[in-house]
């Protein structure tokens, strides 16, 4: 009997536990998508779409105007907190200087071409290879971010874009809906230089003019993203460029990078369209959600804790980062269910104990002494 009721206590701590713990299992199965923005479909004649005419491209390029199209805002307040996100993993990242890289102005964007031995290992469902980054931004006297948090815009954002292994090459995969991955951090102005930007940065005046590329040395790429690969949203989205293709599994990072001033400056003055217009304001607003759900990989918001800092940026517009907000809400959740299991506990002993002293009175020791025997061993264990 009491052995009976300790399962039953523990098998209800742990449904509990999965409910409490977060929701949404198949997004998390979706998660690949990626903004393949501007990957190559930029060729020499270079596409006839311009940010301009952002609100026409649907007329061109059907896709824009879906339902599921990118980039969007991310509001904090309902986002759905998924503990089946894991912590991406990147592999390949760090390249020799000598293995050079096309660093390239497409019209758009500055790109730079990957190797495929750049992966996505870990966070997704399935497996990624590299195929591109590239970075959005605003001017001198406004941001550029294409994702928002909160309605915030940051300074810039740059997207490393993968395709789904299972698909033969970036171009088959980009139609597929789980074909595409693409990871997105925001840049943000601080004190110092940041050493790995520089590694881009640095080339960009020899690239001024549309179609111009130049190859530049390996470096680590991964330190073009945050070192906390843990806390991030994700979403099924599109391209966020023409032709909009639905096919991106998002993740976009909480944590910020930042750049110095003079480093922002460079990215949004260096390069410029064919036209021999300042190549600004590269960004794609903010697209309908239709119902999709986003996801969190860390806990927004804290239940019944309202004087907490809510999840992302602030206003000032330094940090994302709220790992603090993450390491809190599960310490709220450990100590929820610390609590539950002890009332649960105890319950179960007040139970056996009544149930010892029934059958003390209906003189039937065996029975009791096994049943409180079974249940301080178990208890204890
Ligand atoms: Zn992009």
């Amino acid at each position: 009997m009491s052995r009976a009721v300790l399962r039953v206590s523990l098998l209800l701590l742990a449904a509990l536990g999965r409910a409490g713990a977060g929701s949404e299992q198949d997004q998390d199965q979706e998660h690949g998508d990626e903004d393949s923005p501007h990957p190559r479909q930029k060729g020499p004649g270079h596409s006839h779409w311009s940010y301009e005419d952002k609100d026409h491209w649907g007329m061109d390029y059907a896709n824009c105007d879906g339902t599921a199209q990118s980039p969007i805002n991310i509001d904090t307040s309902k986002t759905i907190f998924s503990p089946q996100l894991r912590p991406i993993q990147l592999s390949g990242y760090s390249l020799p200087a000598n293995e050079k890289l096309r660093l390239r102005n497409n019209g758009h964007t500055v790109v730079l071409d990957l190797p495929e031995s750049l992966a996505i290992t870990g966070g997704y469902a399935q497996q990624y290879r590299a195929v591109q980054l590239h970075l959005h931004w605003g001017s001198l006297s406004g941001p550029g971010s294409e994702h928002t948090v909160n309605g915030h815009r940051f300074a810039a954002e740059i997207h490393v874009v993968h395709y789904n292994t299972k698909y033969a090459n970036f171009q088959e995969a980009m139609q597929q809906p789980d074909g595409l991955a693409v990871l997105g951090a925001f840049l943000e102005v601080g004190p110092t230089e940041n050493p790995y930007y520089q590694e881009i940065l640095e080339h960009l005046y020899k690239i001024q003019r549309e179609g111009e590329e130049v190859l530049v040395p390996g470096f680590n790429i991964a330190g073009l993203l945050p070192a906390n690969l843990k806390l991030y949203f994700h979403y099924n989205g599109s391209l966020t460029t023409p032709p909009c293709y639905q096919s991106v599994k998002w993740t976009v990072f909480n944590q910020t990078m930042m750049i110095s001033h003079a480093q922002m400056s460079m990215l949004v003055t260096s390069l410029r369209h064919d036209d021999s217009e300042p190549l600004q304001n590269n960004y794609r607003l903010a697209q309908d959600l239709y119902g999709r759900r986003v996801l969190a990989s860390f806990q927004t918001t804290l239940p019944s804790t309202k004087h907490l800092p809510s999840a992302l940026p602030n206003s000032h517009g330094d940090n994302l980062q709220c790992n603090a907000c993450a390491w809190l809400a599960g310490d709220v959740l450990a100590v929820l269910f610390g609590v539950l299991f002890a009332a649960t506990a105890l319950a179960f002993l007040l139970y056996i104990y009544k149930h010892r002293s029934q059958n003390a009175r209906l003189d039937s020791p065996t029975k009791s002494k096994v049943i409180y025997t079974a249940a301080a061993t178990e208890n204890t264990a």
